[in-house]
């Protein structure tokens, strides 16, 4: 079986999800031929090299100042050129803003449907099983594409990165290609970078909101407490993933990892992949589910709602 993984680059550095996907490939599908293609333009012999460390066989290189930046059209026919010259059975891409992009274009010229953020990939028989969290990651959907081709992009931060990979140096294959005028309709401009980008890192205080929380604006009492406190608010994938507040302060598994002295989580009910970034000298839950898993990780908990806890909090801090 031949795999093919789309490896994305960020801030001149191999993304770790790409990596992350290489792990896992390796692992599930071991006795497999696992490519990648790398896209860009002055691609430079590290980014092959750590490619083939962390397990790609083959990496297929196409090197050219159209795809310095990520563009859906120059990226679709980049795409297409390698999958028809090797035929993989799986194409596999992380599902960022470009990776949720490109695949599905690609599947859809091919006449397929696409496998999205997928966590895990199983291997039974000669099945393979494909497995997205559904229903606010309470329910797992298990998926089965049929057909020769398969299409997957893969939630952020799903996989991790094999801290000591073994790989060697990978095949190199340069692939010739054109763009015409039609396929640079779109040109790109400019990257603006965020004014402010958010160190959580450093924060001695954190007031980090959940879905608890209800809503985009109901953050302005975080805000406000965070403020009188010196510190920052933290949030929930959850509250990221509905634009309640900016992916920058999301905490855990795909998150920045905090290690503050006071940890207040409002509204949060305590997920494994939220608390695995957490490493505070004080965690302080409000929340109005008694028997929510935050509980078992607070030095103190407070059960109600954190709409009339936190502005009580506020109000005694200010006195
Ligand atoms: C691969 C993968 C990676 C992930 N990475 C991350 C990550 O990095 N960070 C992350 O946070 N999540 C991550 N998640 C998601 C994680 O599994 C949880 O879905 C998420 O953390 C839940 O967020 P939440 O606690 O805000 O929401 P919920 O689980 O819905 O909890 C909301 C809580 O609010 C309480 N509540 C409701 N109303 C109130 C009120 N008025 N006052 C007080 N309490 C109230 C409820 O009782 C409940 O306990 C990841 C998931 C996967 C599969």
């Amino acid at each position: 079986m031949k795999i093919l993984v789309f490896a994305q680059i960020r801030d001149g550095k191999i993304e770790e999800n790409t990596l992350g996907i290489l792990n896992k490939v390796n692992e599930v599908f071991r006795d497999s031929e696992i490519s990648v293609t790398l896209f860009g333009s002055n691609i430079k012999d590290e980014w092959i090299k750590q490619l083939g460390v962390h397990g790609a066989k083959k990496v297929y290189t196409i090197d050219a100042p159209e795809l310095e930046y990520y563009l859906s059209r120059p990226n679709v026919k980049a795409l297409s050129k390698v999958i028809d010259k090797i035929q993989p059975t799986i194409i596999i891409a992380a599902g960022t803003v470009y990776g949720e992009d490109l695949l599905p274009r690609v599947a859809i010229r091919t006449g397929v449907s696409c496998a999205q953020r997928i966590t895990d990939i199983a291997k039974e028989g000669e099945e393979i099983l494909f497995y997205t969290p559904v229903r606010d990651d309470q329910a797992m959907k298990v998926q089965k594409i049929t057909g020769d081709i398969k299409f997957v992009t893969t939630r952020t931060g799903a996989f991790f990165v094999n801290e000591n990979p073994t790989g060697g140096e990978p095949e190199v294959i340069s692939v010739d290609i054109t763009f015409e005028e039609r396929d640079l309709v779109v040109k790109h401009v400019e990257i603006k970078k965020a004014e402010v980008t958010i160190n959580l890192k450093d924060a001695k205080v954190i007031v980090a909101g959940g879905r608890g929380v209800g809503g985009k604006d109901q953050f302005t009492i975080l805000k406000e407490l965070a403020s009188i406190l010196g510190g920052h608010i933290g949030a929930t994938r959850a509250c990221t993933d509905m634009n309640w507040v900016e992916e920058t302060y999301e905490i855990g598994q795909t998150g920045q990892s905090v290690s503050p002295d006071v940890y207040i989580a409002a509204g949060i009910s305590g997920a494994p992949q939220h608390i695995s970034g957490i490493k505070a000298k004080t965690l302080i839950a409000i929340n109005t589910d008694e028997s929510a898993a935050i509980f078992n990780y607070a030095d103190y908990g407070i059960i109600g709602d954190l709409h009339s806890i936190l502005p009580l909090i506020k109000q005694k801090i200010s006195e």
